[in-house]
């Protein structure tokens, strides 16, 4: 052992170089004997938006409850929790000190969006209207419209009379925002916003966020963020901490940093300031090889399908998809970009065979079959990853492998391009049913992958993962995709992750959950800069390890870039 820690060694799991030789004596959390213990904690300033960033399992969450005044932090001991009194002495000196004697004395209100919005009908119940008018004392207070504001920006007019019970993922998502931002409150916290929403529903939650703090009083309010998707984070925040360690283990908060050098310390795996390796690799990710040039569309494409049409109804309401005739070949990753509610997920059940196009269905009633088999997607071998994911299987990972891809898992380079990269040994004795979000979503992925098949249909792939998995697990369908010369369709709105994923991008334009059209598959540039027009924001890209980055709003580079029609571009 190493010294500092008592179990496992932390220098021999994950190969950290030099440890804070501090650490023990600034433990501020340890859940109990042998459990998961967190070292510092970030420090918010007023009137500023501080970023969390690490993997999952590393005390984020852990870290906000402490800072909220929900926790009381027990410095390591567990046993024996120290009284507040002792804890101020602890954290004297530190802005902490002042901070959380203000926690003591009940003058700082802080407020968390929390990181699981499924569970929130359980916690509050009514109506979407209601509930966010009862929060609402924002609008008395500043003299204005915040309710309203809200309900807008978050989408949610047309659901004010809905029963939170019944409300969609993203739907609850945007009103636990909401419910947030309606409130006067010193502390704002917001555990993992992005989570469910689309691209542009992540660009307005991060205004709505910031707009926070253009409010009367402003200046002193705390905001703290906690997200996984980077392009989101380095938009929304104005600084930014690392978090550390060992999932499960501990975790450590490093001192807070300008955005781009938090992040960009966050993807090398060394922290400069503190001459702190804690990775042994940095994650970088240079935006799809082939963008760079437009690919040549004179190969021979391998599959083509029709202009479409596809109708979904319930009750009285009616989705009406249209899909632009389209062609794509082998080796090609292709990503599908919309809003929610576009018909995404119907395009791919589409390809998957698992719905037909209205006109098949009609030509199949008059029974035409030679101009139904014409009229819908070609019968294609696809493997699918579905959005939701909700496994029934009664037996561990292992068994379920076996009985799922039992060639595949067994495979050595199978099992070094996918199964190691997504770090599925570390739960192949679990039992399916017991897996976090995060490890469905792995063992998802390889199950897909593990399939053979001429075409992968991935929905979703980023969702439940933090930062870190997005970057493998995106790295292990590009190289699974490239090596085994097959198609992939993914789904996606991470955009770090899409822009990396996608040799060609489907657009979809639209009025969601009404009518909306799918484009051809087209270049990565042509596609990305209609996108991204009709999102009204640019992105550069960042010249250490080439992630996109947002342009601020009315900035030089935005500017300039909207003006060339260079919505999204490489320098
Ligand atoms: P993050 O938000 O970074 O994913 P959390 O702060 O939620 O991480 O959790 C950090 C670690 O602490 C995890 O390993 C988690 O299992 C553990 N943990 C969280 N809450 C408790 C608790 N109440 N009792 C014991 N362990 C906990
Ligand atoms: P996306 O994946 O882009 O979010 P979906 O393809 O899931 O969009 O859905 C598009 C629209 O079609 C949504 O408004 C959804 O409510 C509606 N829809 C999807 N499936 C059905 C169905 N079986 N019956 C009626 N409406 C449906
Ligand atoms: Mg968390
Ligand atoms: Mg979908």
């Amino acid at each position: 052992g190493c010294g500092i820690c008592v179990k496992k060694c932390p220098f021999e799991a994950i190969n950290i170089i030099n440890l804070p030789k501090d650490l023990e004596r600034n433990t501020t959390h340890r859940y109990g004997p042998n459990s998961f213990k967190l070292h510092r904690l970030p420090m918010p300033r007023p009137g500023q938006v501080l970023g969390l960033v690490g993997t999952n399992g590393i005390g984020k969450s852990t870290a906000l409850k402490i800072l909220a005044g929900k926790m009381k932090p027990n410095l390591g001991r567990y046993d024996s929790p120290p009284d507040w009194e002792e804890i101020l002495v602890h954290f004297r000196g530190s802005e902490l000190q002042n901070y959380f004697t203000k926690v003591l004395e009940d003058t700082l209100k802080a407020t968390i969006k929390p990181q699981y919005v499924d569970h929130i009908p359980r916690a509050i119940k009514g109506k979407v209207g209601e509930i966010l008018k009862m929060k609402d004392d924002r609008s008395e207070a500043e003299g204005k419209d915040v309710l309203g504001w809200a309900l807008r920006e978050a989408e949610l007019e047309h659901l004010v009379d809905r029963d939170i019970r019944v409300l969609s993922g993203g739907e609850l998502q945007r009103f636990a925002i909401s419910a947030v931002a309606v409130q006067i409150s010193d502390v704002y916290m917001f555990d993992e916003p992005s989570s469910y929403l689309d691209v542009k529903q992540r660009l307005t939650a991060a205004a709505m966020i910031r707009e926070i703090l253009e409010a009367t009083n402003g200046d002193r309010r705390f905001v703290m963020v906690v997200e996984h998707d980077l392009a989101v984070l380095d938009y929304l925040s104005d600084f930014v901490c690392v978090l550390y360690g060992q999932a499960g283990g501990y975790g450590v908060v490093t001192m807070p940093h300008s955005v781009r050098t938090g992040i960009n310390a966050f993807l090398a795996g060394f922290i400069h300031s503190e001459n702190l390796r804690f990775r042994d690799h940095a994650l970088s990710f240079k935006v799809s090889e082939r963008a760079e040039e437009e690919k040549k569309v004179d190969i021979m494409k391998a599959y083509s399908y029709p202009d479409m049409t596809k109708t979904q109804s319930r009750d009285k309401s009616k989705f009406i998809l249209h899909v632009d005739k389209g062609e794509f070949t082998d080796s090609e990753i292709i990503v599908l970009l919309g809003e929610n509610g576009t018909g995404k997920t119907t395009f791919v059940r589409m390809l998957a065979g698992l719905l037909k196009s209205d006109e098949q269905v009609k030509f199949e009633e008059e029974g035409y079959d030679y101009e139904a088999s014409q009229a819908g997607v070609p019968d294609l071998n696809v493997s699918y990853k579905p959005q939701k994911i909700s496994p029934k299987f009664q037996g561990t990972v292992r068994q379920l492998l076996h009985k799922r891809i039992r060639d595949s898992y067994v495979h050595p380079q199978f099992i070094s391009d996918v199964m190691k990269p997504l770090v599925i040994d570390n739960i192949i004795d679990n039992g399916v049913q017991t897996l976090s979000g995060g490890e469905l979503q792995r063992l998802a992925i390889v199950l897909a992958l593990g399939k053979p098949a001429d075409v992968y249909l991935i929905d979703e792939p980023s969702a439940y993962l933090d930062s870190e998995q997005r970057i493998n697990c995106a790295k292990v369908i590009k190289r699974f995709i490239m090596h085994s010369k097959k198609t992939a369709f993914v789904v996606e709105h991470d955009f770090i992750m899409a822009t990396y994923l996608a040799d060609r991008v489907v657009v979809y334009h639209g009025n969601p959950g009404v009518e909306a059209t799918a484009s051809a598959p087209q270049s990565l540039l042509t596609g990305m800069n209609q996108f991204l027009k009709s999102l009204k924001v640019t992105f550069r890209r960042d010249p250490t390890n080439f992630r996109p980055r947002i342009n601020k709003k009315g900035s030089q580079k935005d500017c300039e870039q909207k003006k060339n029609g260079n919505y999204f571009f490489y320098d």
